[in-house]
């Protein structure tokens, strides 16, 4: 039977040709597995337009361990760290680091506002303590993309370093290092790269993680360690994940064929609009207004008809081969489908035809729109 299509925000949809690249047995001393390393972590780099000023460090594990990976790594033991927080992510940031016993604090606002630059501005004019200030790109909880270009300004101004959490927005949202100042940036192979999971990366600056030797206090995720090992023969510290990394790199170059980030970011925009508009018609409402949502996931504020159960809604619409992802995030009564993976316009419009029925089986008539 075919898989069902995953409208969530990793793992994802991957195409037949990624699975197919597992199909392998590598050894992880061996030169074709060392020159396929290589050439990954030259793609990503390439990617943010690091050029030779930045590394890719990868990490085996999920995009947590690369996040946990740059935090224990970048923020010295005497330092402190400044989390932007507007969702689930930006709290994970915080724990991390409250965990790895680093001085911390979070400037927090409401998850459907994007993080304030003016707030990050007067934060560290009275606070010279923060060394590090981190934000998440698109808080995957709402699905918000915060002003990354204006929060990087404002802390390069305080002269401050920027670590970024863009696990759901490397390889569609723009991040180039050309134009926007970042110490280091944390993002893994199942999100916008459409690869399967089980890697995750940090793309970091030369001089950043060479001086970061022996600050993490764990020994598995010390990016530094990782590096150096990287950087002597080109090999992975502990055993890396041999398949995962050979679908990361056939996904690399489907992402370079349909035209980098900017071809994925318009099929995901398109998704994002077929989904968007087409539940709109059904009279459902998005927690946020068009000009905050990323085209990433999607959040739907819950109908209030007692007739609508979210658990025979998600049943109905796996039947019709439509995943949908099976719990909130938000404070907001709310549920999230997403918009990213080797889907598109069909697949979008399949499911909100797949939402239409199942309301209908539940006899859930919602307000539509005026015309
Ligand atoms: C998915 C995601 C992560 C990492 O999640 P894992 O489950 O560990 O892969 C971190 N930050 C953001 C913003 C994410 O979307």
């Amino acid at each position: 039977m075919a898989d069902p299509w995953l409208l969530t925000p990793g793992p994802l949809t991957t195409s037949a040709s990624v699975k197919q690249a597992m199909l392998h047995d590598w050894g992880s001393r061996d030169r074709a597995f060392i020159e396929m390393t290589a050439r990954i972590r030259k793609r990503l780099v390439d990617l943010v337009h690091g050029g030779d000023e930045m590394v890719c460090v990868p990490i085996q594990g999920s995009g947590t361990f690369a996040v946990e990976a740059m935090l224990g790594t970048l923020v010295p033991p005497d330092g402190k760290l400044l989390v932007l927080v507007n969702g689930a992510y930006g709290r994970r940031m915080v724990e991390i680091a409250r965990r790895q016993g680093r001085a911390v604090a979070a400037l927090s606002c409401a998850e459907d506002q994007p993080c304030d630059p003016e707030a990050l501005d007067r934060a560290l004019r009275e606070d010279p303590a923060i060394g590090h200030v981190a934000v998440v790109q698109c808080e995957t909880t709402t699905g918000i993309l915060n002003p990354l270009e204006r929060i990087a300004a404002v802390t390069l101004r305080h002269d401050r370093r920027l670590v970024v959490d863009a696990m759901s927005a490397l390889g569609a949202l723009p991040l180039d290092a050309r134009k926007t100042v970042f110490e280091a940036v944390a993002a893994s192979s199942n999100k916008c790269l459409e690869g399967v999971p089980g890697v995750g990366f940090v793309i970091v600056r030369r001089d950043a993680i060479r001086a970061a030797a022996g600050r993490c206090p764990s020994l598995a995720l010390d990016l530094h360690a990782q590096h150096e090992a990287l950087e002597a023969n080109g090999q992975w510290r502990f055993t890396p994940p041999t398949h995962v990394l050979a679908a990361l790199d056939r996904a690399l170059a489907e992402h370079a064929e349909e035209g980098g980030s900017a071809g994925r970011l318009g099929r995901y925009r398109e998704n994002a609009r077929v989904l968007v508009e087409g539940m709109r018609r059904l009279g459902f409402t998005t927690l946020l207004p068009d000009e905050l949502q990323a085209p990433i996931i999607v959040t739907f504020t819950m109908p209030t008809d007692e007739r609508f159960v979210f658990e025979r809604f998600y049943d109905g619409l796996r039947e019709r081969g439509y995943v949908i992802y099976p719990g909130k995030l938000t404070t907001a009564p709310s549920f999230r489908i997403g918009c990213i993976g080797r889907i598109g316009r069909a697949e979008l419009e399949g499911a909100v035809a797949a939402v239409a029925d199942v309301l209908d089986v539940m006899g859930v008539r919602l307000a539509r729109p005026a015309a």
